[in-house]
């Protein structure tokens, strides 16, 4: 067969393949793998029971149940839903949004996919535009969704606060602000909150000025919240909502516990909202109608936020701290720093001077039955060589607790031999 340049897009090292295609064989290699590297969330019980219910009494409606799976939504998404979302913003938050300002997706991945080839890549008047990640690493997941042949991106590296010296101790990234450069070339600009992979949570006040940054430059401000705000809510520090005229911002039912369901959600202004039913109509005639018709009465009623405050937080709150105590047991002797965790479902490891690149890293783990994810894939549009790339790994900790337990242990162990195995290593 022949195919298509389009083709190349979905060539088989793109890093999010690799990882989704890694995780598969794992899961059916019937072998046992320890699977920290995933972005799946949890089986939180309480919430599986929860939706559960609530798809009961979905189906206990003969009105409700077909029509959601006999009709077709509009372009735009479920109505009903929508409208709820609307409410509850503007009740909680003081939005000033309309239906006109949210568009339903087939999952976040998918509404990425389309803004950053709206914003970003050639121009009618020959210009070109790109997203800028102010804050690197980023969503590995970003990585490919470009269509042109080239980079859709341009990245900044992060200001390094060392947080507690120690082996085994805290740092924090925190966005450049003074090498930001917001010029003509730039389309969007787009932030992970809390980020995948980091578990960094890009402060109120960073965010603020980020935004009257980019509105005063004209630019789009791109907000993934996937993990964070206003629902899920995996956010360990105070953070705030933000919404304004020139923000997009980016929700997914996922990581509330619905990642099989496929509904993403955007919030921004309609000519973008326009553009992206457009897509929706062009490429699927309509997004999926399962999720929103199951969650519509939890986000009537509000509750959506108040379970994301008091089952979903809490419980990954417990899951980090365990998984920090556990590196901080095993990896006391190594020189290696922890990513302040803010949010989100990972850990992010840093080994100094590693003397080995974090992909070789990846691949001892594979054979020793241990998954994780090499930091080099978290720096789309970063070109510039820089060594802190290939020293990082994450791993995920909303895995199994065994699973995460001895997966530590082993990552401890073969990080050890690479050390040892130089002669730099004291
Ligand atoms: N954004 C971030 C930061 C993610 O980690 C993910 C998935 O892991 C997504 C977006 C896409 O999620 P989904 O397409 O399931 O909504």
């Amino acid at each position: 067969m022949k195919f298509s340049k389009f083709a190349q897009q979905f060539k088989p090292e793109s890093g999010i393949l690799q990882l989704m295609n890694d995780l598969d064989h794992a899961v059916n290699s019937g072998r046992p793998f320890h699977m920290l590297g995933g972005g799946n969330p949890a089986h939180i019980p309480e919430i599986e029971k929860l939706i559960q219910t609530e798809m009961l009494d979905v189906c206990n409606d003969m009105g409700r149940f077909t029509s959601m799976i006999g009709d077709y939504d509009g372009p735009q998404g479920n109505i009903a839903f929508i409208d709820a979302l609307v409410d509850l913003f503007n009740e909680k938050y003081g939005w000033p949004i309309t239906r006109n300002h949210i568009a339903i997706t087939n999952g976040s991945q998918a509404s990425f996919g389309m803004i950053f080839n709206l914003l970003a890549g050639e121009f009618k008047d020959g210009s070109r535009r790109q997203i800028l990640l102010p804050i690197t690493p980023e969503y590995i997941g970003y990585s490919d969704v470009g269509l042109g042949e080239e980079s859709i991106f341009q990245a900044r590296k992060p200001v390094i606060e060392i947080i507690e010296k120690q082996n085994a101790g805290f740092y924090k990234y925190h966005i450049d602000f003074e090498n930001l450069n917001l010029d003509d070339s730039i389309g969007a600009v787009c932030v992970s909150r809390p980020t995948n992979p980091t578990g960094n949570v890009i402060s109120d006040a960073e965010l603020s000025q980020l935004s009257d940054l980019t509105k005063k430059a004209g630019c789009p401000l791109i907000i993934d919240g996937a993990y964070g705000l206003p629902f899920p809510g995996i956010i360990f520090n105070e953070a705030t909502p933000h919404w304004d005229e020139h923000v997009i911002l980016c929700l997914s039912l996922s990581k509330f516990g619905l990642p099989g369901v496929r509904t993403g959600i955007v919030i921004a202004n309609p000519e973008l909202i326009n553009l992206l039913s457009g897509s929706n109509a062009i490429f699927s005639l309509a997004p999926g109608r399962i999720g929103p018709t199951v969650v519509t009465e939890l986000v009537r009623s509000g509750e959506i936020l108040e379970i994301s405050r008091k089952v979903i937080k809490p419980y990954y709150r417990k899951r980090v701290d365990h998984a920090v105590a556990i590196v901080k047991d095993k990896m006391q002797d190594l020189p290696v720093r922890i990513h302040q965790p803010e949010g989100a479902i990972f850990l992010w490891l840093w080994f100094e001077g590693l003397p080995i690149s974090s992909e070789e890293l990846y691949q001892r783990l594979k054979k020793r039955g241990v998954l994780v994810i090499a930091g080099e894939h978290f720096f789309p549009g970063m070109e510039e060589p820089w060594r802190h790339k290939q020293e990082c790994i994450r791993i995920t900790y909303a895995s199994h607790l065994e699973s995460v337990e001895a997966g530590i242990q082993i990552i401890a162990d073969e990080v050890r031999k690479a050390y040892e195995a130089s002669s730099d290593f004291l």
